[in-house]
């Protein structure tokens, strides 16, 4: 039963390891995915931190090159922070693991447009063409298309995270590239205004494309930023469509259609001043968006990370259980079982003395040890009773003496376990006249003798001689010592006898003598009947020589 028990429990703790391992596992996975997912992301906001800066760079510019140089003015000044915001998320991202293969060619497309743009913004502005403007330009969108690669890097490195993630990451991408064309439509209006210049054919081509594109955009982008999302995602949207496709969009498409006559009804500097805000929204919902796809990651990271403390403590907690059952079922059922098994063999074996052992305070347990207790005393009761039985069985109901049954028997075990060298003396005593002494008495007093006769003879035996009564008035007795000494103690028991008269209930006396017979042998089995013939045979002479007397007869 113990085996079956320690099987079982090895079985449940294995499970419980097995089911906590797994759970444990499996929530430790899901916490490195939102970590990773989480690390990923912030590669890829760097990335479009790139993209935004590089596109933010192309107004500073076309603002220089739309100007005559002042390398101390507003303009320069504008444009030289720019950069330096442009070269320090640039310089982010090449230490960026993930993407800093992917700025190498970033770099150099970004170094061409701006040699471009400096040699332009170096020059009067009467100093050169639209045209020239117009592929400087193309040199900034050029270079931003260079950040494609860093943005399409960022989403590869996403794609080995959590594919929902990815969805987001892309609804980002396009919500980057709307504001980057947001950006462009300026651009395409900024360079003829500023030459007072109707837009040149596939400018005003490339405006509607780009319009056409910022649209879709905006469509789909839509769709993915509406009403389901966050409030901050909710509101960011609300805005992009009130300010930029609202506002925005018409100033955009009056002023296209004031470049192709080439009437401007506003400078260069105020479409710039009155469009640039616009544009902030969209940035704001790219950002809002970015924000909730973080706290998205960081709430599941959150939850695995509850999970699987919640998940160790209680499969620990399984563990420790299962432990303490092992221990209890030890301490408290196992070891008071034993010991009470130990026990029952040794109450049967007779064992009854009080143990020390400890005793279970409480449960089936103490039931079980004061039930070992109660069959305790029981035992001990029915042993007493027991010895009170053999005794009755043994004595003589009368004078306390060994009856002739268990003189016998006594007798039959010294002489069968006995040693041939060793002998065995006995001697037989019978009142003499006894049955006078009844008649003249009667019989209680008699009985009286009878008692009083045994008390003499105890007096004068040894603690370890045997007296028995073996009939009537006749007695037994086997001498402890194994000396030839059975004449001279019958002779002390006869003086004992009738030492002084008997003091009778009824206030008389008597004067009571026996006769007694001896005999001697070697112990050896059988002998006991012959023994006791021949001290009966000593008797009968001692009586017939006149009684009160002592006759002896030895066994060959
Ligand atoms: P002897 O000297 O030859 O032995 O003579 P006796 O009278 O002692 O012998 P007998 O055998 O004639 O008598 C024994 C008497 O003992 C007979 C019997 O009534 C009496 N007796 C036997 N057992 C008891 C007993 O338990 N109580 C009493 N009071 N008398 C008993
Ligand atoms: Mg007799
Ligand atoms: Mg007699």
């Amino acid at each position: 039963m113990i085996f079956r028990f320690w099987t079982t429990i090895i079985l449940v703790m294995a499970c419980c390891l097995a089911l906590g391992t797994g759970l444990i596992l499996q929530s430790h996975r899901d916490l490195q995915a939102s970590r990773r997912s989480l690390d990923s992301l912030a590669a890829f906001r760097i990335a479009l931190d790139v993209a935004n800066r590089v596109s933010a760079e192309r107004g500073p510019s076309n603002r220089v090159m739309s100007e005559d140089p002042d390398p101390d003015g507003p303009s320069f000044r504008l444009l030289r922070d720019a950069r330096a915001a442009t070269d320090a998320v640039i310089e982010r991202a090449a230490g960026t693991p993930a993407l800093a293969l992917s700025i190498p060619p970033l770099r150099r497309a970004l170094a061409t447009a701006r040699r471009e743009v400096d040699r332009l913004g170096d020059l009067a502005v009467a100093a050169y063409g639209m045209e020239d403007v117009g592929a400087a330009a193309e040199g900034m969108f050029s270079a931003y298309d260079a950040t494609r690669l860093l943005i399409d890097r960022g989403i590869e490195v996403l794609l080995d995270t959590e594919t929902d993630v990815v969805g987001r990451a892309l609804v980002m991408r396009m919500l980057s590239e709307l504001r980057d064309f947001a950006g462009r439509l300026g651009s395409y209006l900024v360079i003829p205004m500023v030459h007072g210049q109707p837009i040149a054919p596939q400018d005003l081509l490339a405006f509607h494309r780009t319009e056409g594109r910022v649209r879709e955009l905006w469509q789909l982008a839509s769709q993915l930023t509406g009403p389901s999302s966050d409030r901050a995602t909710r509101e960011a949207h609300a805005a992009v469509a009130a300010r930029f496709m609202g506002e925005g969009m018409d100033l955009l498409t009056r002023s296209i259609d004031e470049a192709q006559s080439g009437a401007y009804t506003m400078t260069a500097t105020d479409l710039t001043a009155s469009i640039v805000p616009t544009f902030r929204p969209l940035e704001e919902l790219r950002d809002a968006y970015i924000d909730a796809t973080i706290a998205l990651l960081e709430t599941r990271a959150a939850a695995a990370r509850r999970s699987l403390f919640f998940v160790a403590a209680v499969s620990g907690l399984a563990l420790m259980l299962v432990l303490l059952l092992l221990v209890a079922s030890q301490t408290r059922v196992f070891r008071p079982l034993l010991r009470a098994r130990h026990r029952v063999v040794e109450l049967a074996d007779g064992k009854l003395d009080e143990t020390a052992e400890h005793t279970p305070p409480h449960g089936e347990m103490r039931d079980l040890y004061d039930a070992l207790a109660s069959l305790r005393t029981k035992l001990i009761e029915r042993m007493a009773m027991t010895e009170q039985l053999r005794q009755q069985a043994e004595t003589d109901g009368l004078t306390g003496a060994l009856n002739r049954h268990a003189l016998e028997r006594l007798a039959e075990k010294m002489t069968q376990a006995g040693d041939a060298s060793q002998r065995i003396s006995t001697i037989m005593l019978d009142i003499d006249h006894f049955k006078k002494i009844n008649d003249t008495f009667g019989h209680m007093s008699g009985d009286e003798v009878l008692k009083e006769t045994v008390r003499r003879l105890r007096a004068v035996l040894r603690s370890d001689d045997i007296l028995a009564r073996f009939g009537g008035e006749e007695f037994c007795v086997i001498l402890a010592c194994d000396e030839n000494h059975a004449p001279e103690s019958a002779e002390r028991l006869r003086r004992a006898v009738q030492d002084f008269p008997y003091q009778l209930e009824t206030g008389q006396t008597v004067q009571v003598t026996a006769s007694f017979g001896t005999a001697q042998a070697e112990r050896q089995p059988g002998i006991w009947p012959r023994l006791v013939a021949a001290a009966d045979a000593a008797l009968y002479r001692a009586k017939l020589e006149g009684r009160n007397r002592v006759a002896s007869q030895d066994l060959a």
